[in-house]
């Protein structure tokens, strides 16, 4: 797809958390108040599934609704002082060095306990896949 993005926006949630998102649409009621048609993204943990709607064409990002990861050994990568990247494995930063596959649960491991750091080019979200129905 090579379809634009719509623009980006941030959303203010309750309790003055704010996410990311995206504005599709916006309209004017007759009230005058504007609102807006807004996708966010979340961690799948906050996302239930509703009973009886179907999943199955919801697009996901890697085949099999499983991301894969890279890790990129930075040079002074040692076993007892780990310091990596971690990419989206299609991500051409990770062109050079040691690289090593990882799953979506050992990125996110990674992540959370600062082993790894987020690649500022593919911002690798580990740990959010889709709802696979
Ligand atoms: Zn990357």
């Amino acid at each position: 797809m090579s379809e634009q993005p719509a623009p980006r926006v941030t959303v203010a949630l309750s309790g003055g958390r704010a996410v990311a998102g995206r504005l599709h649409a916006r309209r004017r009621d007759a009230e005058g108040q504007w609102v807006y048609a807004v996708s966010i993204e979340v961690p799948a943990e906050a996302v239930r599934p509703v009973d009886g709607e179907d999943y199955g064409q919801v697009p996901t990002e890697r085949a099999g609704g499983r991301p894969e990861w890279v890790l990129q050994a930075l040079p002074q990568d040692t076993p007892d002082q780990r310091a990596l990247v971690l990419h989206r494995a299609d991500c051409w930063a990770a062109a050079e060095g040691r690289l090593t596959r990882a799953s979506d649960k050992e990125a996110a491991i990674f992540v959370q306990h600062g082993w790894a750091t987020a690649c500022d080019v593919c911002k690798p979200t580990p740990g959010r896949e889709m709802i696979s129905g």
